[in-house]
């Protein structure tokens, strides 16, 4: 009799005889890819388990449509295993992983376990548990699916070890992108300078391919909205990629017809547009449905078969092969210690439009709609809009992570960890970031035309009509003056507040103050205890 809500895989996978097994893989969530096992062990056809698992599942409110996505894929990938002849177990537990592992070796005294290492610290720590009561039970394969061995790195992680040294080494050692002589082709290592374009009027980025729901995510659409009825989202108008093909299907969309077009306009921003020329394959890379090596391999036979620009391909090797990479690492140094970072001690609650959309602000309107609509938005709306906003309004940069969590469909601890409290809000105190995301209204105007449709007026700077951001950054840039008189444009910054007359600094004061005492804040203190 098919348990609800898994009646797909009940019906597609027969049960296997757990008390005779000998080998059983346990495979994660985030871990769909069999090219990633060793051979050896995958010749031995060992039994593939899969958990799912509730209370991590609830452990924070998670986007509807991320969990579907999860979820889907999972199962999706299990009956992809058991049509290549493996046997598959397919178990739901109420517990956490490792209570769902525990449930398996109870049922199958005889196996021997392996498992990769899990790249979020909360699941591989409760392996860890068990693999510490029974030792001679497991054995622990190394995480494959990032291309720099962390290990050899993160040692090296401090406040003097910048992203740039560390993408040059990759790039020799890949030798993505480089000529016979050692050279960068191209002749440099980078293209940001011819990467700031603002979207032309009138230009839009090209329709991302939808993939219409089959019966098995249909069935765990029913399963997330009657399970998790009051997490972020809706599962409604869900269409993300949930197969291995349909995977290598968008990334071929994107190659064709996004990636000539990434690099010129990677910063841009623009109303009713939400990716852009981005890949919008985060969510494919971070659960193992694509590989970052295929994607690189991919992106520089573009630029060598003369279908790419060097700006646009650079641009991209480098978020992967770079950013994707250096981020694990930093986490792999970072954690535990790293999430109780607050450099700035902020303690308020997160802004209720996080949860709603509902705000004047068309930046924030336009930046917060594609997170609660498909739980994405690229790079700059993360950083620029949604975090400076966080930052300006003194949010506990630990809320704002948890958001970033549970509403992005991309977001793995190891990789929103250290963009939030490291990249984006400075809470880690310098070490990945010189200085925190911070901005006034000018920025946001040069980069989109969101200005141009708001209530605000961004040529205001105080007063009830003036553009929020512009009195929240001078405002914070007046607290923190320590964090500006670096070096560079930042210093200029505290210059600038120090030379503006007490009437202006007094105007400033007032209606940011105004401002931060109507902002209505959400409590969601209660999550985060237990990820
Ligand atoms: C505050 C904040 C939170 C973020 N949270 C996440 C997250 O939860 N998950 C996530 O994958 N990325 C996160 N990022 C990084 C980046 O914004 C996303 O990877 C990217 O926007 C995903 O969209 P895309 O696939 O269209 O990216 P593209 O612009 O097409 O970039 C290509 C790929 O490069 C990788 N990449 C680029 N920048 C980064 C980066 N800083 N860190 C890691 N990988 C990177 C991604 O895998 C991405 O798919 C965050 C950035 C910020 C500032
Ligand atoms: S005027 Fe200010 S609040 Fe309005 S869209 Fe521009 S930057 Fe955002």
């Amino acid at each position: 009799m098919p348990r609800p809500f898994y009646q797909h895989i009940d019906r597609q996978l027969s049960k296997p005889d757990l008390p005779s097994k000998k080998h059983i893989l346990f495979i994660l969530h985030d871990q769909l890819n069999l090219s990633a096992f060793p051979d050896e062990l995958l010749r031995r056809k060992p039994l593939l388990l899969f958990v799912e698992s509730a209370e991590k599942g609830n452990s924070l409110p998670y986007h509807k449509k991320k969990l579907t996505y999860v979820l889907s894929s999972q199962r999706h990938f299990a009956i992809a295993c058991a049509e290549q002849g493996y046997e598959v177990c397919y178990h739901a537990t109420k517990g956490h992983y490792d209570d769902g592992l525990q449930e398996i070796m109870d049922q199958a005294p005889q196996a021997h376990f392996h498992f990769m290492t899990p790249s979020e610290w909360s699941t591989r720590q409760r392996l860890y548990q068990l693999k510490k009561h029974h030792s001679e039970r497991f054995t622990e394969l190394p995480n494959t699916f990032f291309m720099a061995d962390a290990d050899q790195w993160k040692g090296k992680v401090s406040a003097n070890f910048v992203m740039e040294t560390f993408y040059r080494e990759m790039r020799q050692q890949t030798g993505y992108l480089m000529d016979d002589q050692g050279k960068p082709a191209g002749g440099e290592w980078n293209f940001d300078e011819l990467n700031r374009k603002k979207l032309p009027k009138g230009k839009s980025g090209p329709q991302v391919p939808e993939f219409q729901p089959d019966a098995i995510t249909s069935e765990v659409m029913e399963l997330v909205e009657d399970q998790f009825p009051d997490h972020f989202g809706s599962t409604e108008g869900f269409s993300y990629p949930v197969t291995r093909q349909q995977a290598l299907d968008a990334a071929d969309h994107f190659f064709q017809y996004r990636l000539p077009e990434f690099g010129p306009y990677e910063d841009a921003m623009a109303a009713g547009e939400y990716t852009l020329f981005h890949s919008k394959l985060s969510l494919h890379l971070n659960n193992g449905l694509l590989l970052p090596e295929e994607l690189c391999n991919r992106a520089v036979s573009m630029y060598e078969d003369g279908l790419a620009p060097i700006q646009s391909v650079e641009g991209f090797i480098r978020q992967i092969i770079g950013w994707r990479e250096y981020i694990k690492i930093y986490y792999e140094a970072m954690m535990p210690e790293v999430r109780e970072a607050n450099h700035f001690g902020f303690t308020e609650s997160l802004p209720e439009m996080f949860w709603t959309g509902k705000t004047d602000m068309k930046c924030m309107q336009e930046c917060l709609k594609p997170v609660l609509d498909d739980g994405y938005s690229h790079h700059i709306p993360r950083l620029m809009v949604l975090s400076n906003f966080s930052n300006l309004t003194r949010t506990n940069p630990y809320q704002l992570f948890l958001w970033f969590w549970y509403a992005y469909v991309d977001a793995y601890e190891w990789v929103v960890l250290p963009n939030v409290l490291g990249m984006s809000t400075y809470a880690d105190g310098g070490v990945l970031a010189s200085k925190p995301y911070a901005a006034g209204g000018n920025y946001i105007n040069k980069m989109s035309d969101y200005c141009n449709h708001c209530s605000y007026s961004i040529s205001k700077k105080t007063g009830d009509q003036a553009c929020p951001f512009n009195y929240l950054y001078w405002n914070f840039v007046g607290d923190f003056p320590e964090v500006f008189s670096g070096s560079g444009r930042s210093s200029f910054m505290t210059s600038m507040w120090n030379k503006k007359s007490d009437e202006e600094k007094h105007q400033i004061r007032e209606s940011s103050r105004k401002f931060l005492d109507s902002l209505k804040r959400y409590d969601d203190t209660e999550f985060g205890e237990e990820v």
